[in-house]
Order: C-alpha cells, then structure tokens, then sequence
C-alpha cells in the first residue's frame, strides 16, 4: 500500500501540514494552491536536483495555469553562505514578491535552509514551502523551521526560527538520491529512535536494509515516523528553550568533526552525525550512565548498513582532542561557556546535561584517536 500521510505541526497560527507519500510532487499544484494567496510562485533549487525534478514541479504548475519563476544555485553545503544569500534575495526580488507571493525550496537541506533564511527576510517576511528532496530533509530539516547559513565562525549560525507553510515530502525522489547520501539521511532517522524510541530502534534494525533498498511502504512509514516525533518536539519547544535540544543527539561530536574535515563533501553532516551518535553513546557509558550492550547494538547497526562509525572511516587525519574540544566550544550548544551534550541512560532514552568536565572528553577522544 502507497497511502498518503498527513501529519500537522501545532503552532498555533503558524501550523501547517506535513504531507509524506509517493507522487506529490507531480500533484504539487493541488496542494500548494491554497497556500498561494498571490502568483507566481518562486522555486529555488539546486543544479542537480534541477536536472532530475525541476520540470515535474514546472510541468505540473503550468497545467494548473500557476505562474511561475525558477532560481538554480549550485549543489553543496558552500551554496549555504552570505553571498550566496545575497544573491538569491536580490534574484526573489527580481519577481517583485508581494505578501502572499510563495517560494518553494526543491532540494535538500542546504536548499531548504538558505530558502528559509531568505524568506525569512524578504519583504520582512513572505511565505515558503519545503519540497524536501533528501533523506535528511524529509526526516529532519524541512520540518520545524529552523533556517540557517554558515559563518566562517562556524555552520548555521546565522539565521532565524521561521515556519513554511506546507511541507511535501514526495518519497519517491529519494530513488535518485545516490547511496551515501540516503545512508548519510538515514543516520538522522536512528537518531530519532535513539533519543526517544527504543522500539523504533528494534524496528530499524529489522527493517532499516528496506528502507534503504527503496521498500516504499518502508520508506513512508519511517518517515512519518520521524516526522511524527519532530512535528510533537517542535510543537512542545519551537524555539529549542528544552527537549527539542534533544535532536541534537550526535551533532555535539558531529559538528566538530565537520569542521575540522570542511564542508567539501568529504565528511557528509549526516556520516558526522552517526560517529557523533557513537562519540555520545561511548561517553555516556565511561560515565556510567549507559549499558555497553546499548553501544554495541548501536554501533553495529550503523556498521551493518555501512556508516562510519569511529575516525578511522575519515581517512588517516591529524587528529588533535584539544582542537575538537575547541570546535565544541564554539558551537551553539554551548550556554553560560558549558558544552551541552544529549547524553543517553540506554537506547530511547537522551537526556540533556551541561555537566561533562573537559578531562573526561578530552580522555574519549584521545582513546578515540589513538584506536
Ligand atoms: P544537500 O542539500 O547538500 O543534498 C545532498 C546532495 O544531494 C546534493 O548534491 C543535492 O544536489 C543532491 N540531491 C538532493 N536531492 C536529490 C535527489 N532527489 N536525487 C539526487 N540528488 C539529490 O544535503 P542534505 O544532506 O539534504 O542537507 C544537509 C544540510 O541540512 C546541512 O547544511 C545541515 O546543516 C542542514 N540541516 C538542517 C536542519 C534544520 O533543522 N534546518 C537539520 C538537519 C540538517
């Protein structure tokens, strides 16, 4: 079965639906039609996804008579920064938007976050919708409306918490997606199950190959899965004031790793974040917190479906503990000068904690490098 699945976000006014299933993309002028107030609509996209799925979304808003402008930027996380976004703001304003003008971010999460920082800011405000075309996106970042560009003082540090208005996520794109990047996607899917579904987690393991072979009914249900917890933790703590720091489970290690690798496609954020799942799960059991049994499985899940899962799998690197810690440091987990870390007590069960003396990580990661 290749049902359709609707899901809400509850915030208030700014709610909107979560629509996960097979073929919306060439139905998409059905579903962003009552979110355009007044054509045409933007569409931003990156060149590779332009070449696979710009002309369903095009050929689908010219049936429906939807007028309509395309902006391509290039692939890659170096697309997220300022002046690409310069760029892209001044090229939306080209169309002469007015307030109830519609941009729709087709790609992954790199499109989806520079769209949301720039319709966070054009016009003060104008309204967007997430067509994500990733694994990640689907399950992470085209929900919740965190919007983003990086610094060179570090990634996403720049941007707004700012909603879309729709988000279609059409499972069906994700059979173009080459192999790395669905696995790099998939990592943020175990981090769902890690942090608060210890059943999900057992789910995954049974089924998790499917999901990754192209199983469709998988797919969907796994999705909206994820979807359901994001939608549930965004709804309980928008602003991340709390539990929805717990989706950081992993980027903590991760983000540092990224930075110490570059953003250049050796290290996908995604790969980053499952060694940065298995740093968490190793130092929540030295502090005794976590049955070793409950890393194992961890760990082996990822090495069965082929993430990385240690700093071996980056190639042989000049590894420096108090370099990583100093990545850490500058990182926006950290409040009142302490690094917090989603730690976890077992497998679905992520807590947060600021209360991790730097001798202890500084020990883990020195085991780290020196394995
Ligand atoms: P991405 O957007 O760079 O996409 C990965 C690659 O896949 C790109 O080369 C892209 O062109 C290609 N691609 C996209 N869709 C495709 C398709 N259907 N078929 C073939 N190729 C396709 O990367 P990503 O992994 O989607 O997103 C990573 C970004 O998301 C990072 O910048 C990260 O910081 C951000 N992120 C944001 C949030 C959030 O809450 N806003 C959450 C997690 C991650």
């Amino acid at each position: 079965m290749n049902a359709l699945t609707s899901l809400s976000v509850a915030l208030r006014e700014r709610s909107y639906e979560i629509l996960v299933g097979p073929n919306l993309l060439a139905d998409a002028a059905r579903h962003l039609r009552p979110v355009i107030a007044r054509p045409p609509v933007v569409v931003v996209t990156d060149f590779n996804v332009a070449q696979l799925h710009l002309d369903t979304l095009t050929g689908a808003l010219d049936e429906a008579c939807i007028d309509h402008f395309e902006i391509v930027l290039n692939a890659g996380e170096l697309t997220k920064e300022f002046d690409t976004l310069e760029r892209l703001i001044e090229e939306i304003l080209d169309t002469q938007p007015e307030r109830g003008s519609v941009i729709v971010a087709l790609g992954g999460g790199v499109i989806g976050d520079i769209v949301g920082v720039a319709a966070s800011l054009v016009i003060r405000g104008i309204d967007y919708v997430q067509i994500p075309t990733t694994l990640l996106a689907q399950v992470d970042s085209s929900v919740g409306g965190k919007t983003a560009v990086n610094t060179r003082h570090g990634k996403n540090l720049v941007g707004s918490f700012y909603q879309p208005r729709l988000v279609l996520a059409d499972t069906g794109l994700l059979d173009t997606l080459d192999g790395r990047e669905l696995r790099a996607g998939y990592a943020e899917m175990v981090k769902y199950a890690l942090l608060g579904d210890g059943a999900f987690f057992d789910w995954l393991v049974d089924n998790g190959g499917s999901v990754l072979d192209g199983d469709a009914e998988a797919r969907r249900y796994a999705i909206v899965t994820c979807c359901t917890a994001k939608a549930d933790i965004v709804a309980a703590d928008e602003r991340e004031s709390g539990r929805r720091a717990l989706l950081n489970l992993g980027h903590t290690f991760g983000h540092a790793l990224e930075a110490e690798c570059g953003y250049d496609g050796d290290l996908l954020h995604g790969e980053a974040v499952a060694i940065g799942i298995v740093f968490a799960f190793d130092l929540s059991a030295a502090l005794g917190l976590c049955p070793a049994e409950d890393v194992s499985r961890v760990r082996r899940h990822f090495n069965d479906v082929g993430l990385p899962t240690g700093l071996d799998a980056l190639g042989k690197r000049d590894w420096d503990a108090a370099s990583l810690v100093r990545h850490m440091e500058h990182d926006k987990k950290v409040r009142r000068g302490r690094i917090n870390f989603v730690l976890v007590r077992g497998i679905g069960q992520a807590f947060l904690t600021d209360d991790v003396g730097t001798d202890e990580l500084l020990r883990l990661l020195e085991d780290a490098i020196a394995a």
